[in-house]
């Protein structure tokens, strides 16, 4: 099997790949994104790094932000809002001289999912629903081996489930609604109530005292489990996936939030079920290796 390419666009750094003949990952250093230089650029040097690691068509690309309903073009990316009304498949294509079906793109939750699902945390466990806990809570099912995506490509945004009414919360979501899962349990949302607390709002040392002991950083971190576990009912109950995968810097803390989540998910799940909870094991590569993934299942060769 040929090597696959795969790029992960994030809002400061890329990260980019090979998975190699046995699909053994090879990384590459990341590279500043430095979107203040524009799309075009950008464009540009995907090409050329694309070039310098030897791909060949397919290539797979991952990118945060939504596409248009049935198309490859951003509409929304909150982090690279230079991107926004920018086909990247077809740029990226036209400047390697290939059809843009020889590229395979989404974005970087639902790619960061297939990359535990096949080469992660997720490898022997069938189905799963990956929950990435960073400066928002990202999404991404894995079901049949396969990314879903819902019937207009926009599905399994798992930050903006319902989990408190406005009296519970402290501040709107990024989304401007009020009582979303990621106003809660992002590592973003874990610092400011740390803060509201009155403690650390050093994420690791906040960890740190909860697991050393009982206390107010404990009681802390079971509650914003509660709320994560809160969202992931409403997933089991709808999807009933066998296996979560929890990822993100925040999700690093999944021994300590993983009372609160169990607590959360008994109080809503009507079927008492007991999901796998794993955390994610590919780290920051997850996504370029998913979105090689991705190429190797949906991308075309070219001639
Ligand atoms: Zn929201």
């Amino acid at each position: 099997m040929d090597p696959v390419v795969g790029i992960d666009i994030g809002g400061t750094a890329i990260k980019a790949g090979r998975l190699g003949p046995q699909g053994e990952p090879q990384p590459a250093a990341a590279r500043p994104t430095l979107i203040e230089n524009g799309a075009a650029d950008l464009c540009d040097r995907l090409a050329d790094w694309a070039r310098e690691l030897g791909a060949r068509a397919p290539l797979g690309i991952g990118v945060p932000g939504v596409f248009a309903p049935g198309t490859r073009t951003l509409v929304e990316s909150p982090n690279l809002p230079a991107l926004e009304g920018c086909d990247l498949r077809l740029e990226v294509a036209q400047r390697l001289g290939w059809a843009p079906e020889c590229i395979a793109i989404d974005n970087d939750a639902n790619v960061a999912a297939l990359g535990e699902a096949r080469l992660g945390a997720g490898r022997n466990a069938g189905d799963l629903a990956m929950v990435t806990l960073g400066t928002g809570v990202g999404g991404g099912f894995v079901f049949g081996g396969q990314i879903f995506r819902g019937g207009l490509g926009q599905g399994a945004e798992v930050g903006h489930l319902f989990v408190h009414d406005r009296e519970r919360c402290d501040e709107p979501c990024g989304c401007g609604r009020w009582g979303c899962l990621e106003s809660f349990a992002s590592a973003t949302a874990a610092m400011r109530r740390a803060r509201r607390a009155g403690l650390t709002d050093d994420l690791s040392a906040l960890c740190a005292a909860a697991r050393e002991a009982p206390g107010p950083a404990r009681e802390l971190l079971v509650a914003i489990g509660e709320d994560l576990g809160r969202g992931l009912a409403q997933v089991l109950v709808l999807l009933d996936p066998p296996t979560f995968v929890i990822g993100g810097g925040f999700g690093a803390a999944l021994d300590t939030l993983l009372p609160g989540i169990r607590a959360g998910i008994a109080e809503r799940d009507f079927a008492q079920r007991h999901p796998q909870i794993v955390a994610a094991t590919l780290g920051a590569d997850a996504g370029w290796i998913g979105a090689a993934c991705l190429a190797q299942s949906e991308g075309v060769r070219a001639n």
